[in-house]
């Protein structure tokens, strides 16, 4: 059996909460599958800098290193310094966010499938932001070919793999950002050229974010810069149930994290309400990524499980407040681990 190495990363916030939720899954999926996952914690955040004055410590970035790969829990005011940081730092440039209506969970329409692939290391997301005098402020959007080149590349053979309707919708404003979301709109056509069994649109971002709420079932990927993927996906996850019920990890050509797309959530954090589906499939994502990139089956088989066991439990209503039950973060968590 192979031992995968996994460096667990807590957060903030609700994070601890989700990560003791997922861990109870992932047991149950380890010991029926045969996978080893040896998790070591490798903590940053908000609480880490109140404790050390860094919130991202040499020896978390030394753990992440040498692992196979990092499952995160939000992380709360400090995330610029530590997600962001850790995209950059580990060139993870396509940030992927599954949305996807689950049965018995409360949805806009039953047919929504979608799939963010967010560009992920560049945008105003690159920090350069400075002070001109005392009232004038500038933050610069830097988009470059290569980027757009690499996550509309990752956009259609996600639409390719994935069993979906084959269709890929790159979003922009290249309409008012005419040299930055023009080179994005233009790569994307380019590169659509390349992939004809797979459907092609674009759209402008304002109209993108009305069509998510009028017809989401018409989406299948959508292929976005990192501001408006951000933005986009938060709007989205309210039409599967909420944000809870939004998983995401963000892939490099040689490592990967994953992390549920939300933030720490403080204003639920010690409730024992949040709603852990977004990291327990987060979780799943890890399976099946390092089932992929190792060829192993079992993990394969675990994943598959987890999403299984999660759908068997929305429709059993041993649920959080979020998807109208009154199960804590814990006992939800239980019941998806004895379905497995
Ligand atoms: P960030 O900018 O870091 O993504 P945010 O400002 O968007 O954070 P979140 O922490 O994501 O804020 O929370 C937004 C709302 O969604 C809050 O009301 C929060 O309670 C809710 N929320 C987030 N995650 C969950 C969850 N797992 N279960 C239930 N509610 C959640």
């Amino acid at each position: 059996m192979t031992e995968y190495k996994i460096a667990l990363m807590q957060g903030d916030g609700i994070g601890p909460e989700l990560t003791a939720a997922t861990l109870k899954v992932l047991d149950a999926a380890q010991k029926k599958y045969g996978v080893k996952l040896t998790m070591v914690p490798a903590e940053a955040g908000d609480a880490v800098l109140k404790a050390s004055g860094q919130a991202l410590p040499a020896d978390t970035l030394e753990t992440i290193k040498s692992s196979h790969a990092c499952l995160k829990g939000p992380v709360g005011e400090t995330a610029a310094d530590v997600i962001v940081k850790l995209r950059l730092i580990f060139d993870l440039y396509s940030n992927i966010r599954p949305l996807k209506a689950y049965p018995h969970a409360p949805v806009a329409s039953p047919n929504i499938d979608m799939i963010f692939v967010r560009e992920n290391t560049e945008d105003v997301y690159k920090g350069q932001e400075f002070t001109i005098g005392n009232d004038t402020t500038v933050c610069l959007r830097v988009i470059t070919r290569q980027n757009c080149e690499r996550i509309a590349k990752k956009a259609f053979e996600t639409a390719r793999l994935r069993n979906g309707k084959k269709k890929v919708t790159a979003i922009h404003k290249a309409n008012v950002m005419r040299v930055t979301d023009g080179l994005f709109k233009k790569v994307c056509a380019e590169v659509a050229k390349q992939y004809p069994d797979i459907a092609y649109n674009d759209m402008y971002v304002d109209s993108a974010s009305m069509h998510l709420i009028r017809k989401p079932e018409d989406f299948d990927v959508l292929c976005t810069c990192n501001m408006f993927g951000d933005i986009l996906s938060d709007e989205a996850a309210q039409l599967i149930g909420g944000l809870g019920m939004a998983p995401g990890a963000n892939i490099g050509d040689n490592f990967a994290l994953f992390e549920p797309i939300h933030g720490c959530a403080p204003d639920i954090a010690g409730k024992h309400i949040a709603n852990p589906i977004s990291m327990i499939l987060s979780a799943k994502m890890l399976l099946d990524w390092l089932g992929e990139r190792y060829g192993d089956q079992n993990c394969i088989k675990a994943a598959v499980a987890i999403e299984a066991a999660t759908i068997k439990t929305l429709a059993s209503g041993t649920v959080v407040p979020d998807l109208g039950g009154e199960a804590s973060t814990e006992s939800m968590a239980e019941a998806i681990a004895s379905a497995i």
